[in-house]
């Protein structure tokens, strides 16, 4: 029997309406700035997108565009221009920069309260205390919400998450750890993967490894989310072998139209949030 297919597009067109009614109940407009810097085509196409999502829910859109050569002291300015202007009450500054320029410096510039992408080190504490004033990372934060869908249990469940970065794993692990399931974080060191993963109730990819998941790594019935985005001569898959894994899985997402589509709805709703703070 095959499991259920969570339709992360059909959710986050869900999430997008919920959006776009409360802008419009909201006393002022929204704005999210975007922030390139260089000239990465895959970069240059994601903001490109999450600025439609903004223009489709109402949110208005500040992009700014730097060149692959700009100096430090040009994005420290721009993000103290947009930290400052209220107009904007979020900052998307848009991964990676390039190598002359300290990822880590320039995220920690950007004011917690204007955040969207969770980045910062002030929302990842807040995250990490439960706190509900924390700014979370969207593709977590777009992985939850797919629980929720599947109707996963979480409670006492066996969580297992693979992959351990900033943006998505370790995030991932605090929410499910505050939904009271038993978090086992697995990495690139990870003694025997496939037992560990043969545990799960709920099991997480987010490698960057495309069929590092197999089918004989899902236990029966497990919820399967699959974060993992690898761009192959097949086309764009995940960290999971699809069809092997639905064969056990009760329910799994499917790579694209997953936690993709996830992503960038959460983005518009850290944008309200932030808007909503600043409107009181
Ligand atoms: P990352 O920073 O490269 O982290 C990858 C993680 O995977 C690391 O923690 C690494 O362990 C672990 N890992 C590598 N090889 C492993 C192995 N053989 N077994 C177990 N763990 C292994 O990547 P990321 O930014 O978290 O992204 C992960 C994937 O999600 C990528 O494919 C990315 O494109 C995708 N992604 C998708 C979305 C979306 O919206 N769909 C959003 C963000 C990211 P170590 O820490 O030990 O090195």
């Amino acid at each position: 029997m095959g499991a259920q297919i969570i339709d992360g597009k059909a959710v986050a067109a869900r999430i997008k309406a919920d959006v776009a009614r409360e802008v419009a109940s909201l006393p002022g407009t929204p704005g999210l700035a975007t922030v390139l810097v260089g000239d990465d085509p895959a970069s240059a196409i994601y903001v490109r997108m999450k600025r439609e999502d903004s223009a489709e829910v109402g949110i208005e859109s500040f992009h700014h565009e730097l060149g692959a050569d700009a100096a430090p002291a040009e994005l420290t300015a721009l993000l103290g221009d947009l930290n400052a202007d209220e107009r904007v009450h979020g900052i998307l500054l848009q991964l990676p920069l390039p190598d002359h320029l300290d990822q880590d410096e320039f995220i920690s510039l950007i004011d917690p309260a204007k955040d969207v992408d969770g980045l910062t080190a002030v929302n990842a504490g807040l995250l990490m205390q439960n706190h509900d004033d924390a700014m979370v990372p969207c593709t977590p934060a777009g992985v939850m919400e797919l629980l929720r869908e599947a109707g996963a249990e979480l409670e006492g469940a066996r969580a297992v998450v693979i992959g351990r970065s900033i943006l998505v794993g370790k995030p991932l692990a605090q929410l499910l750890l505050g939904a009271n399931a038993t978090v086992t974080h697995c990495h690139s060191r990870t003694r025997d993967l496939p037992a560990v993963c043969r545990e799960a109730d709920v099991l997480i990819a987010a490698v960057g490894s495309p069929g590092l998941v197999t089918g004989d790594m899902v236990g029966d019935g497990a919820v399967v989310i699959d974060v993992g985005t690898n761009r192959t001569d097949a086309g764009l898959v995940g960290d999971v072998d699809f069809e092997a894994a639905r064969e056990r899985a009760g329910a799994i997402t499917p790579v694209p139209g997953g936690v993709g589509p996830m992503t960038r709805a959460m983005l518009l709703v850290n944008t309200l949030r932030a808007a909503r703070k600043r409107y009181g």
